[in-house]
């Protein structure tokens, strides 16, 4: 039996330099690692986009959720207006935590004020939340008019909507609808529960929750090592006053169109007489 070996020179977005990629195994998304910086090539698609629509962001107010690749290393280290957070029971929310050095904040109510920042990082971080309508309402409170949040999230249903695996019932505790299913967390050795098996309705529901309007990027790029499964990036922008659409209008405020809609579903969802 011949071992896989892939194996191609390339540039790393990531690190920023002239690279190679190896994998030993077919499984790429786990297994295709730069060998200057490490990075998975999910990594290296987010990377990728974010130089594409934010040149700049060494200079920009950065908040990355539960940062733990080598790309949030590197936004940690190049961009002085980084902060990152973790959560953390029985901390307090806002506090800095001792050993992780990471601010303490819960995605779903965050601390931090409004428009604070310019981008919002998760990588990965999506299909753990058991509140990720609450989670992207947050982000788009503390990002900037014109700022946008960016990640990566596994779409697992190409062809089918998203299917809720897990969620909190109102005493706290954890409702299994599907089989229990856990993925590789560097902060509990239990593993990250998966409560949503994502599809790309996931644009519409972000959308819906937050008046951001999202994009979702499919990369396939060998000479930058940005091939695998369950790549896709997504970027959730939050529209600036004033600024125009593609036909010439202007835009609607964010916070108004989120009103609007909320009282279009209330008035659908409400009981008829
Ligand atoms: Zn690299």
């Amino acid at each position: 039996m011949t071992a896989y070996h892939l194996e191609v020179e390339g540039r790393c977005p990531v690190c920023e330099q002239d690279a190679t990629f190896i994998s030993r195994d077919p499984w790429l998304r786990d297994h295709f690692l730069c060998q200057s910086c490490g990075s998975q090539p999910r990594e290296r698609a987010l990377m990728r986009i974010l130089a594409q629509i934010a040149p700049n962001w060494r200079e920009l107010a950065i908040h990355e959720s539960s940062p733990c690749t080598a790309a949030s290393h590197r936004l940690a280290s190049q961009a002085p207006g980084y902060v990152a957070s973790q959560y953390a029971e029985g901390y307090e929310l806002g506090s800095m935590h001792p050993e992780f050095g990471q601010r303490v904040e819960d995605l779903e109510r965050q601390t931090f004020e409004d428009a604070r920042f310019d981008i919002v990082v998760t990588q990965d971080v999506f299909e753990h939340i058991f509140a990720p309508d609450r989670a992207i309402e947050e982000i788009a409170r503390t990002l900037k008019p014109g700022g946008f949040h960016i990640c990566t999230v596994p779409i697992m249903n190409k062809a089918e909507p998203s299917v809720r695996r897990a969620r909190r019932r109102k005493d706290g505790a954890v409702e299994h609808l599907l089989p229990e299913v856990y993925h590789g967390n560097p902060v509990d050795p239990r593993g990250a529960l998966v409560t949503v098996d994502w599809g790309y309705d996931i644009a519409d529901y972000l959308d819906r929750h937050s008046g951001l309007s999202t994009t979702i990027w499919t990369l396939e790029d060998m000479s930058q090592g940005i091939s695998a499964e369950y790549i896709e990036v997504l970027v959730s922008r939050k529209p600036k006053a004033g600024e125009l659409e593609p036909d010439g209008l202007p835009q609607t405020d964010w916070r108004r169109r989120l009103k609007a809609w909320r009282r279009k579903t209330a008035a659908r969802l409400s009981p008829r007489r």
